[in-house]
């Protein structure tokens, strides 16, 4: 049986829903209350996982073409020494790298997958509230020509950490704020010292560059100023994106209420270490789209919520690890990090882990 799914926000987690539900041939609806994209890079790293959930549609070959692939990511002290290398071309698996592509070209590439399903975001629609009974969903929906009833069989809450879906379902986001102030850019610089590096600082501060296309870097850091700390091999040309952003950590107890359904950041934010943030809603869609396919909506979120709960878990202790203050902390986690990484089994598992394999 096909059923019909209203997709609320069209960001990376609601298209990559709309495209598996529109391959599993179930009629879908996606609408978003901006009229234009986000012109942001925001999340960059697409991790092998994510790239097999989305192989079906078409759409990992596309992002493949658009982004540069990351086999190695290099960890350094505070004094830019090497402690260990982190070799994801080493697993065993179909896409051995985590893919860098900027936010925005990802959206570009789900949308054209989308388009050729015959499925247009609807913009400038803004969800404002639902009423739902045994059978189907009725969405309010706020247009430039008044509000709009749209009658599916689901409804689903891809609409961000900010939510009026959840809102609606009166689910509670628990969590914390963390105090640190984040600052990204986006640079043209020289640098050859390889696509991505972590340099754990002193004081806590952590200072993350990637390379996000031909000579075109995201430099990312807990410190309000990143590029400051930039190593002085480093020679940035030209800034083309700054932003200053607060990391949450927060997660919805249940994922779900009758035949309405949250996903991505509307179900779960944390620190951005690890980058699993978008790639683990990714995930959520694409589960989702199975379990409406097999009519086993049901277990979404007794199957979401313990993954969820265990990316947070891992991605605070990694936030917590590369900006520990304490000197002597940092000389033992550094001993450690080079000890553990040395040996192939833990990098193993540590990769697994950031790839979303585990
Ligand atoms: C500055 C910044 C940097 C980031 N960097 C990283 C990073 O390096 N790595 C990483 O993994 N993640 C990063 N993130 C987080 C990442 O962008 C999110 O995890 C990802 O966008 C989540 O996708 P989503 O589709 O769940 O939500 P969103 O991308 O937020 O999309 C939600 C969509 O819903 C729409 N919407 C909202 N409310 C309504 C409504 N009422 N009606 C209709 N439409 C609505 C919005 O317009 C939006 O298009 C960053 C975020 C920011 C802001």
């Amino acid at each position: 049986m096909k059923h019909s799914v209203l997709v609320i926000g069209s960001g990376p987690v609601g298209l990559a829903h709309a495209i598996e539900l529109s391959r599993l041939g179930h009629p879908v609806r996606i609408i978003d209350k901006n009229p234009e994209p986000s012109p942001y890079s925001k999340a960059i790293v697409i991790n092998p996982k994510t790239l097999s959930l989305l192989e079906a549609s078409g759409a990992s070959a596309k992002l493949i073409e658009q982004g540069i692939k990351i086999p190695c990511m290099r960890m350094h002290d505070a004094n830019g020494k090497v402690l260990a290398e982190v070799h994801v071309d080493l697993i065993k698996h179909h896409y051995p790298f985590m893919l860098a592509v900027p936010q925005y070209v990802t959206e570009k590439v789900l949308t054209d997958v989308l388009a050729g399903f015959g499925v247009q975001i609807e913009r400038a629609k803004e969800f404002i509230g639902f009423a739902q009974d045994g059978q189907s969903v009725i969405a309010e929906i706020n247009t430039a020509n008044g509000i709009e009833s749209i009658k599916a069989d689901y409804l689903i809450g891809a609409d961000g950490a900010h939510s009026q879906v959840r809102k609606s379902l009166e689910i509670e986001f628990s969590g914390f704020a963390y105090d640190d102030q984040w600052n990204l850019a986006d640079v043209t610089m020289d640098w050859d010292q390889g696509d991505a590096n972590v340099y754990m600082l002193k004081n806590g501060i952590a200072l993350i560059i990637i390379r996000i296309a031909e000579s075109r870097y995201r430099i990312i850091s807990n410190h309000p100023d990143a590029l400051s700390y930039l190593p002085k091999a480093a020679k940035v040309k030209q800034i083309f994106w700054q932003s200053d952003f607060k990391v949450s950590c927060r997660q919805v107890q249940s994922y779900q209420k009758g035949r309405v359904f949250l996903m991505g950041d509307a179900a779960h934010i944390h620190s951005p270490a690890g980058g699993r943030g978008m790639n683990l809603g990714i995930e959520d869609a694409c589960i989702l789209a199975a379990l409406i396919d097999s009519e086993q909506t049901d277990q979404y979120s007794e199957l979401r919520y313990p993954v969820g709960k265990k990316v947070i878990k891992l991605t605070s202790r990694l936030f917590r690890v590369a900006t520990l203050k304490s000197p002597f902390a940092c000389v033992l986690r550094n001993f450690l990090l080079k000890c553990l990484l040395a040996r192939k089994f833990i990098q193993m598992k540590v990769i697994r882990q950031i790839a979303g394999l585990q």
